[in-house]
């Protein structure tokens, strides 16, 4: 454990210092931009190795897995939900997580809306287009703007994307396209949505350049540790 400690640490300083550069390249602040640390291939003992070096925004892209790990991890720790939810796992999630990155449909919106709680959600949103992509199409997400207006329990914070698995410059116009749907949002009144999750190991530093407020990171962080 403690070799999968310090690997771990060097690798967090490696992305810690891309991130902070790339902020400094896009004249933004470090704090603007959180990372989460997406746990989906490691096991919640060496999950459990993160909050220890000072990591405490988890991501897990199933439901079921988030359920286990967060029962073994400690309590300080802020579960982001970045994959998709189940409108029959909704009241099991809802309590664990911190912030759910995708919300891909109309109804489990409104299913969050019924809860008897607030939940802060991001809007998933399919700029590039592709087929095997979730999420809303930009026009869609238009579309609902007099939906989202009227949603009480339900807080839409930002939005996030998945990049075409592309090389990191080319996934650039997806990031700038979330920023504008984002910007259009805010112009529509909805000054709450201000977040962009965008940003995964191959690309993370031009989206950091696009804006983006969450990166997730996976394999990146991982290499050599599991
Ligand atoms: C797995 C995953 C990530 C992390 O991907 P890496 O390329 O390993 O950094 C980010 N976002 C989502 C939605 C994922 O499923």
């Amino acid at each position: 454990m403690d070799d999968f400690r310090d690997k771990l640490r060097a690798n967090l300083d490696v992305v810690e210092k891309r991130i902070t550069n790339a902020c400094a390249r896009a004249g933004r602040k470090r704090s603007e931009v959180t990372l989460v640390a997406v746990t989906k291939t490691i096991t919640p003992g060496i999950a459990a190795l993160l909050p220890e070096l000072g990591v405490l925004d988890l991501g897990e892209n199933r439901p079921q897995e988030l359920w286990r790990k967060a029962a073994i991890l400690p309590n300080n720790v802020h579960w982001h939900l970045i994959g998709h939810l189940q409108r029959n796992k909704v009241e099991k999630t809802l309590p664990l997580v911190h912030l759910i990155h995708s919300i891909d449909n109309a109804r489990l919106l409104r299913s969050l809306e019924q809860e008897d709680r607030s939940t802060d959600v991001l809007l998933e949103v399919n700029v590039s287009g592709e087929s095997s992509k979730q999420g809303f199409a930009p026009t869609e997400v238009m579309q609902l703007v007099p939906i989202l207006r009227e949603l009480k329990q339900v807080h839409i914070r930002g939005l996030m994307t998945m990049a075409p698995l592309q090389n990191a410059e080319a996934c650039r116009p997806t990031f700038a396209g979330l920023r504008h749907l984002r910007d259009r949002l805010r112009e529509q009144g909805l000054t709450a949505i201000e977040h962009l999750s965008m940003g995964m190991s191959n690309d993370f530093e031009v989206a950091i350049e696009e804006g983006a407020t969450f990166v997730r990171l996976g394999s990146v962080l991982f290499e050599g540790v599991s």
